[in-house]
Formats: structure tokens, C-alpha cells, sequence
């Protein structure tokens, strides 16, 4: 493992059943306050944007804005929140996803996407896909294309990789750390 991929991963706190039962929540917060891991971090994915060509960059909420906006401003791209349902004032696309008890939806704004843009996806933690995967419908729909998506980690247990494959339709899944 590089340095800086050892520096990331000794900056994340593994909380056990948070926040139900089960799951190992990946806190970011420690790596966020440290200003040497946060700028790796930010450098990493600014590189990964600018080998994907992107023209603009998607944070999903909420710690996709965190990464993804610093990364925006490093790479000289325009930053585009996607949201959870009714944060967002325009007019908006929506997508529904489902969870694992019920559903969820998110949003974008409809006239922050065109079909000239190529977006690469930010977010902090890739865990069963089904976020990311709305996403990249949700981008799809207004017309722009997908650049790619590029998390801090990748939980490969949970299978997200193969399942955001069709959608990804070629596109790269970039992690930084798996586990
Ligand atoms: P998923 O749609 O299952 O891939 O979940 C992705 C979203 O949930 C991401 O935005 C993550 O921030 C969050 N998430 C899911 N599992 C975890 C975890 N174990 N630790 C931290 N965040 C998680």
C-alpha cells in the first residue's frame, strides 16, 4: 500500500453497530480534521477527475459535498449537489432507490446537467451501490454522460462493483482504499 493510501486509512474510525446493529460505520471525521490526510485525499481525487475528462463534479449527500467540493475546486470543474429529496429549491429530476427496509429518493437540479457534461461521481464510502447507482440514472436522465465514479473506500463485501457495472456501462469505479 502507497503512503498516502496508509495515511487515509489510519485517518478513518471504524465504529461497530452504528447506526443499527451490524454495520461498521467508516467515520471520516478524524481524516477530515487532519489537514495533511484531507489534502491527500482531495489531491488523489482531483487527479482521478482530471484523467477522467470530466467537465463537472457530483457530491451525493452528505459527505460526497465534503469530498467532492474541494475536489471540484482543485480540478477547476463546477461541483453539482445531488440531494435527498425536497432540500432543493429549482426545479428538479428525481429518482427513487430502494434500501434495504423501504426506499429512498434523491434529487438534482434539472438545469445544473446538460448533455454537453461529463460528471464523475464523488462520495465517501461505496457500500451496497444502490446511492451511486440512482445517481448515475439520475445524471443519465439529464442527458449528461458519466464520467465515472471515485470513492474513498470501497466495502467489496457488500458487492457494489458488480452491481453498479451495467450502469457504470464501462465507465470507472475508482477506490482509493478497499476493504
Ligand atoms: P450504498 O447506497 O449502500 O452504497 O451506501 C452508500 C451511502 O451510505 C454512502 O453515501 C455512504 O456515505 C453511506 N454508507 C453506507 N455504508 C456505510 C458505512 N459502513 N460507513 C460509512 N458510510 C456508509
Amino acid at each position: 500500500m502507497t503512503e498516502i493510501r496508509e495515511l487515509l486509512l489510519s485517518r478513518i474510525r471504524d465504529v461497530a453497530d452504528y447506526p443499527e446493529p451490524g454495520v461498521m460505520f467508516k467515520d471520516i471525521t478524524p481524516l477530515l480534521a487532519d489537514p495533511a490526510a484531507f489534502t491527500a485525499l482531495t489531491d488523489a481525487l482531483a487527479e482521478i477527475a482530471a484523467n477522467s475528462g470530466a467537465t463537472k463534479i457530483v457530491g451525493l449527500e452528505a459527505r460526497g459535498f465534503i469530498l467532492g467540493a474541494p475536489v471540484a475546486v482543485r480540478a477547476g470543474l463546477g461541483f453539482i449537489p445531488v440531494r435527498k429529496a425536497g432540500k432543493l429549491p429549482g426545479a428538479t429530476l428525481r429518482q427513487a432507490y430502494d434500501l434495504e427496509y423501504g426506499s429512498a429518493e434523491i434529487e438534482v437540479h434539472a438545469e445544473d446537467l446538460t448533455s454537453g457534461d461529463r460528471v464523475l461521481i464523488v462520495d465517501d464510502v461505496l457500500a451496497t451501490g444502490g446511492t451511486a447507482e440512482a445517481a448515475i440514472h439520475l445524471i443519465q436522465r439529464a442527458g449528461a454522460e458519466v464520467a465515472g465514479l471515485a470513492v474513498l473506500m470501497e466495502l467489496g463485501f457488500l458487492g457494489g462493483r458488480a452491481r453498479l457495472e451495467p450502469a457504470l456501462a464501462g465507465a470507472p469505479l475508482e477506490a482509493l482504499l478497499q476493504v
